[in-house]
């Protein structure tokens, strides 16, 4: 999360299985599904942003209680690193982020973000500095917002890049159709927040992410001014037309990236150059993100393994493939896919 962008996630490209059959749209909006209701505090405060470190305190949680998902996980995600959770399907990886958006909460332990327990801050200040970017294949949709914002997803069409056709499609999200492309979620947490210059209302401009070097305006009017509103998400529905967006994707210079095609094909540099944007994006922010694609990761200053609910094993891309265990031999899983010849893993099952 950092600026997760869910972000945004850092949410690679051609590759095969374990990417293959995980996209997409589905997979990056099943971080969002339909929660449980979660009140803010009466006392409620803003979430104060000051660097972006993330720590996750014995967490536990079960969508159903008798049977926990997460088993007493801790990790800590220093402001501007970045994290990667990667292991089989099911482990754990997206309710380790659905947690940090506090869709839920945690049964036990607590999540901290630069020293907040995120039970106690509004979500609304929660959610908006928390970006969420899919990556790998770019997934732009008509709005970018999906891609940039979060606040509409689970809504309308998005259009998903397949780099196996090189087309944007358009798919209806709840359609539940797999477009073949590949995605990682990547979510970043901005650690200062700012007034991005650009267009847009200016209490809608406290970007997702935006410039670190600038003052911190988090306890500003913006809050203010969503807050005074009287409550949650007041501004969901100026989302897509607001100022935000605008901001952080011109912040990235994904905008005027998506504006050279309209409908049309993705050639290799644009291809390149957007992946080139969202990585920009996730410099100097926290960043936590899913990887299918363990190429797209050895770069992580942490890697964490998830497994039934539990982190089998953390370390670097070098010491956990040191270590022989199951990283290094999803690694090697990955290189046998790898070496396999095209088309033939289209079939194959993710993770
Ligand atoms: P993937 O790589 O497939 O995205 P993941 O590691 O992100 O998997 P999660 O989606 O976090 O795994 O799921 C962890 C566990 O929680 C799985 O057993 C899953 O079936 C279960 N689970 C996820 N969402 C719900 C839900 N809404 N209700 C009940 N169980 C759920």
């Amino acid at each position: 999360i950092t600026q997760l962008y869910g972000p945004l996630n850092l949410f690679g490209t051609s590759y095969r299985s374990l990417q293959k059959n995980f996209i997409d749209m589905e997979k990056m909006l099943d971080l969002f599904q339909e929660p449980v209701e979660i009140q803010d505090l009466p006392e409620a405060k803003s979430l104060t942003m000051t660097g972006g470190e993330v720590v996750f305190e014995n967490v536990s949680f079960g969508y159903n209680p008798q049977n926990p998902n997460l088993k007493s996980v801790s990790f800590k995600v220093p402001h501007g690193k970045k994290l990667a959770l990667v292991g089989p399907s099911g482990g754990g990886k997206s309710t380790i982020l659905r947690l940090l958006f506090r869709f839920y909460d945690p049964t036990q332990g607590r999540i901290l973000i630069d020293g907040q327990d995120i039970r106690m801050v509004t979500q609304s200040s929660l959610r908006r500095k928390i970006g969420i970017v899919p990556q790998d294949t770019a997934l732009f949709n008509e709005s970018i917002g999906y891609n940039i914002g979060y606040g509409k997803i689970g809504q309308d069409q998005a259009q998903v890049f397949d780099p196996s056709r090189s087309t944007i499609q358009r798919r209806r999200i709840q359609s539940g159709e797999s477009s073949g492309a590949e995605s990682s979620r990547r979510v970043l947490l901005s650690g200062k927040p700012t007034k991005p210059a650009g267009r847009g209302r200016k209490s809608k401009n406290a970007s997702l992410q935006s410039s670190p070097e600038t003052a911190d305006i988090t306890e500003g009017d913006e809050d203010a001014d969503v807050e005074g509103d009287g409550g949650e998400y007041e501004d969901d529905e100026d989302w897509e037309d607001d100022g935000r967006i605008q901001a952080a994707a011109e912040a990235a210079q994904i905008h005027e990236i998506i504006s050279r095609f309209p409908e049309a094909a993705l050639d290799t540099q644009t291809e390149r150059d957007i992946q080139n944007s969202i990585e920009s994006i996730s410099k100097d922010r926290t960043t936590l993100m899913i990887a299918h694609r363990l190429s797209t990761i050895v770069d992580a200053d942490e890697i964490l393994v998830i497994q039934k609910g539990e982190i089998a094993e953390q370390g670097s891309h070098e010491e956990l493939m040191q270590a022989g265990g199951i990283y290094a031999a999803m690694w090697m899983q990955q290189l046998r896919e790898d070496r396999t010849p095209a088309g033939s893993s289209h079939s194959s099952q993710k993770d």
